[in-house]
């Protein structure tokens, strides 16, 4: 079983995180050590940053639990920290915003 009174054994949210970085997507590092913060979780998801000591690249990895099923998805992004928690919290994009960032852009180009 992978969850335990509705939540992540630590070991099994480890053992994901284990694989998805055991190697830097960035400079293919394979003994570099990772930075690693979790910056939400809820009962069978867990969003976590990781930078590598080595290159600074960073990653955003979504670990989800479905029963004994683990799952994870990595992202290489520029994002820092606190970016993430702000456009996590943010609406979709809409047309006015689009049509703002054309007025602004215009002329700019
Ligand atoms: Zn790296």
């Amino acid at each position: 079983m992978q969850k335990k009174s509705g939540k992540f054994i630590p070991f099994i949210r480890q053992e994901a995180l284990r694989k998805l970085i055991s190697q830097c997507p960035i400079c293919n590092a394979k003994n570099s050590t990772f930075n690693i913060k979790v910056l939400d979780e809820k009962e069978d998801a867990q969003l976590t940053y990781i930078r590598c000591r080595q290159c600074g690249g960073r990653l955003m990895a979504l670990i989800m639990a479905n029963g004994p099923i683990v799952s994870s998805i990595g992202l290489i992004t520029d994002l820092n920290e606190d970016d993430i928690i702000r456009f996590r919290d943010s609406g979709p994009v809409t047309e006015d915003d689009l049509l703002k960032l054309h007025e602004n852009l215009k002329g700019r180009i």
